[in-house]
């Protein structure tokens, strides 16, 4: 793959402290560009940088919005004055109620529910974006299953750029609608994710003008989840939490809030003081819990069969290094069934008034198991990502919940019903 440069060919890219790609296996470096597989040893490519100093103070003056941390991501100087859709600086949550239910002293929610688009992944594809931009492309686009393709639509609206994004045929209505709106070109394969994935990287070699958001400009894509991490440190306090769970689809999202609080030590912006991160899958899509069960380094794909369809990636990219991250830091994964995923959706909303899609159930549920298994130290401090908004998922719910009855419209009938 050659470098997309058409329109901006006649200046170097300013991605800011970002100087290189580097190979994830063997540490060959080689220029920024929109490219995701090393050509030497076939391994995932990850920035590199050069952050020089970085002091708490220019990031708390910075926007209430990811880029506070711009000095930290691979965007340009100026990535705040670029229309985007500014997402990021959600709130934590101290989650008390919570906390006594799962039988742990101290708990925070991290409630990425209140992004632009109701997902975590405006924080991924927004930095996408800045970077593509810089690469000269004028089209962004994704293959997905619902939260990446209201992200990516919304952010490319924003912009005023072009948007391509393919799913599945049999996608329901209200993701369909909720990416339609923004007005872009939404296309509906006839195929199941597996298929729609394989096009996208086809045409991602056909197109030089459109990035992909996860395919061709990962690398960059995948730094936005740093910004996770960098949010729970800053509002604990510039501290770094004990133990964070975190909800794995392909995994890049774990393995990068690793990373950011790796950074934040080695910058001096917190104390580097020792955390433990833990994975969370639904059973139905559960090939990584799977493996860190059964001992393994690699990831053996499967066939997903869950209502968490977020995360429903059977051939996780990022799999084997959410095996290395989670052992490391000495954490552990779990997987839990549909069941008590919606039993996870209940209790958070009912004990701290957060609604969450199937992933955030995922989240709780496997705390809640991580816990009770005695695998969660119950003494300790701990974060939990909340990724994603309940009226995303409201299938999930089914029957489980609704009104306590139906009354005609007398004081003595609601009267009756509220004391049955
Ligand atoms: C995409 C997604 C994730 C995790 O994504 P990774 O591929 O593991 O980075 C988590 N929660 C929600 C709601 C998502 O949409």
């Amino acid at each position: 793959m050659t470098v997309v440069a058409a329109t901006h060919s006649d200046r170097a890219v300013d991605l800011g402290p970002a100087v290189e790609l580097v190979s994830k296996e063997e540490g060959h470096r080689q220029p920024l560009a929109p490219e995701f597989v090393s050509p030497h040893d076939f391994s995932p490519l990850e920035v590199a940088y050069d952050f020089g100093r970085v002091r708490r103070e220019e990031i708390e003056s910075g926007p209430r919005n990811i880029w506070r941390y711009k000095k930290l991501l691979p965007v340009p100087s100026d990535v705040e004055k670029i229309p985007n859709t500014e997402p990021g600086f959600t709130r934590l949550v101290r989650a008390d109620r919570l906390a006594k239910a799962l039988g742990v002293r101290r708990l925070w929610v991290k409630d990425d529910t209140g992004n632009p688009t109701h997902s975590f992944k405006d924080r991924v594809v927004a930095v996408a974006l800045a970077a593509a931009r810089e690469f000269g492309f004028d089209t962004l686009a994704c293959p997905s299953t619902g939260n990446l393709a209201n992200a990516v639509a919304a952010a490319a609206a924003r912009a005023g750029w072009r948007s391509v994004v393919l799913v599945p045929s049999s996608l329901e209505r209200a993701k369909i609608l909720t990416t339609a709106v923004y007005d872009g070109a939404l296309v509906a394969v006839d195929g199941n994710y597996d298929d729609v994935n394989r096009l996208a990287t086809e045409l991602s070699a056909e197109h030089e003008t459109w990035a992909f958001v996860n395919v061709n400009v990962r690398p960059y894509y995948s730094e936005g989840s740093k910004t996770l991490a960098f949010e729970v440190a800053e509002q604990l306090g510039w501290r770094l939490p004990e133990q964070i769970v975190v909800p794995i689809a392909s995994g890049s999202q774990l393995t990068k809030v690793d990373k950011g609080f790796r950074e934040l030590g080695e910058l001096g912006l917190v104390d580097p003081s020792r955390y433990r991160v833990f994975g969370a899958q639904a059973t139905g899509c559960s090939p990584v819990s799977t493996a860190f069960r059964e001992g393994h380094d690699v990831v053996q794909p499967v066939r997903p069969d869950t209502i968490a369809r977020s995360l429903a990636i059977g051939n996780p990219a990022d799999g084997p290094y959410v095996l290395d991250t989670v052992r490391r830091t000495g954490g552990a994964i779990e997987d839990v069934t549909d069941d008590e995923v919606v039993e996870g959706i209940r209790l958070l909303a009912r004990t701290e008034g957060i609604f969450t899609e199937t992933a955030g159930g995922v989240t709780v549920a496997t705390a809640k198991k991580l816990v009770d298994t005695g695998k969660l130290d119950p003494d300790a401090e701990t974060v939990l990502l909340i990724t994603g908004d309940g009226l995303k998922t409201l299938d999930a719910l089914g029957d489980h919940v609704g009104p306590k009855a139906t009354v005609p419209p007398s004081v003595e009938a609601v009267q009756a019903a509220l004391d049955a």
